[in-house]
């Protein structure tokens, strides 16, 4: 097999990987970027797809809480490149961003492809070569990145290799989460892939799902343990899913994975007190049908009113105590998680007891890990994106210390 010698490999050319190859290049190393796809950022592209949030403008505070467990992790790497950073950084490729009325961050044009564009040209002009169709299999016998391409199998040596090669979710898109027993084999501490941001099964009637599947509920409130928020989601064939799902999705997976269920509670009138809905369904309601009296009475109808006959016993209807109280806190069983491969992002990956403060491999000197590969996991809302870049950047800055001092 042909050996050809380089400075340093970035495999993955997601948002991680190519900031990581932007860092080193733009300080003078030769940077090589390897994708198993034929071409890069394609995840990146898909996020475009729903208008590319970016970032988020909260208090850097708050928004550094958004990333649970892993904050102590995570927070240097965002400390040093933070949200406003992302902002400036797209800037300066031309890229203007605004706050969305709930404070996420977005590119004027909402896509990605813009972006990527002035991105991938700014990169080849700082010398960064790209090798598309080549696919990470692991190492050779002789510590050689081993690859396959469509002219077959081929060894590369790298002075240094940055592995930015994203979790398991939307796995045509590239990220497939195949790197994960190559890195085990070679003591890399690794925990197991899981969905986040992901839906739920439920088990909807087939009258409910040909009804109501696709529909959005909105403006309700959807409390499960310390967790409230007000938001919408999308019933789905077998479920639930969307932004606030999406949320409280963490949790929920977590309930599943110990109980094999998890129930959480909607409120399906938030500006309305429980006094109130009770009274109003109290009211006579002659001849009129019991659809008629909800929309009447208290503006309740369509998708909404589905999910009240889907889960309140048929006898609750006539008490407007238990009605209004299903109404207030309807309580919804989901008995399985989304899979991986339908999820937004990933949970778990390379541990962090088995890296260094420069996102070094301890275990594998001179290799290093960025982006979702890493164990940590964040809600929608441009939280995914900025720590991707940000980890990207501090591998980046980590290669160029240790190629100094190894
Ligand atoms: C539908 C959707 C919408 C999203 N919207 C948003 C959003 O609006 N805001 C937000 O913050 N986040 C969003 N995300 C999440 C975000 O896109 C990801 O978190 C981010 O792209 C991860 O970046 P990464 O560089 O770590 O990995 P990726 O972007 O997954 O890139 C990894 C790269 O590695 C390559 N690769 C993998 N394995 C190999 C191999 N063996 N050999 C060679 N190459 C390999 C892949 O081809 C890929 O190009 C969205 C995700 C999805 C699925």
């Amino acid at each position: 097999m042909p050996t050809t010698p380089l400075t340093v490999a970035v495999i993955g050319g997601g948002p991680a990987g190519l900031m990581a190859a932007e860092v080193l290049s733009q300080r003078g190393v030769r940077v090589h970027v390897y994708d198993a796809m034929p071409t890069v950022g394609r995840k990146f592209l898909l996020a475009g797809k729903g208008g590319l949030n970016l970032t988020h403008s909260e208090p850097l505070e708050q928004f550094l809480s958004r990333y649970g467990d892993h904050l102590p992790q995570i927070e240097p790497l965002l400390r040093q490149f933070g949200p406003q950073d992302l902002r400036d950084w797209a800037y300066g490729l031309g890229i203007e961003t605004f706050v969305g009325s709930s404070g996420r961050v977005f590119p004027m044009e909402m896509k990605a492809a813009p972006l990527l564009r002035a991105w991938l040209r700014r990169l080849r002009a700082d010398g960064v070569v790209f090798h598309v169709r080549h696919r990470w299999l692991g190492w050779t016998d002789e510590g050689a990145l081993w690859f396959a391409t469509p002219e077959g199998e081929t060894a590369v040596s790298a002075a240094a290799t940055i592995l930015a090669l994203g979790g398991g979710s939307w796995p045509k898109l590239g990220s497939d989460g195949s790197w994960v027993p190559l890195l085990q084999a070679r003591g890399v501490p690794v925990a197991p892939l899981k969905p986040a941001n992901c839906g739920f099964d439920v088990g909807w009637s087939d009258h409910f799902r040909q009804r109501f599947a696709g529909e959005p509920v909105k403006t309700v409130v959807l409390r499960f343990a310390d967790f409230a928020r007000q938001g919408e989601f999308v019933i789905t064939e077998t479920g639930v899913e969307g932004s606030l799902i999406y949320a409280v999705s963490a949790l929920l997976r977590e309930e599943v994975a110990a109980n094999g269920r998890a129930t959480f509670h909607l409120d399906l009138l938030p500006d309305r007190s429980e006094a109130y809905v009770r009274e109003n369904l109290a009211k006579p309601r002659g001849s009129r049908s019991m659809s008629s009296h909800l929309q009447s009475r208290l503006g309740l109808r369509g998708v909404k009113v589905g999910l009240l006959r889907e889960l309140v016993p048929a006898a609750d209807f006539a008490d407007p105590a238990q009605l209004a109280g299903a109404i207030k806190g309807l309580g919804v069983t989901v008995v399985g998680t989304r899979p991986l491969a339908e999820a937004i992002s990933s949970a778990g990956g390379v541990m962090w007891a088995g890296l260094d403060e420069r996102l070094m491999v301890t275990a594998v000197p001179g290799l290093f890990c960025a982006g979702e590969m890493l164990d940590w996991e964040a809600p929608t809302g441009g939280y995914l994106l900025t720590a991707c870049f940000a980890s990207g950047r501090a591998a980046g800055m980590g290669t160029v210390r240790w190629l100094d001092t190894p």
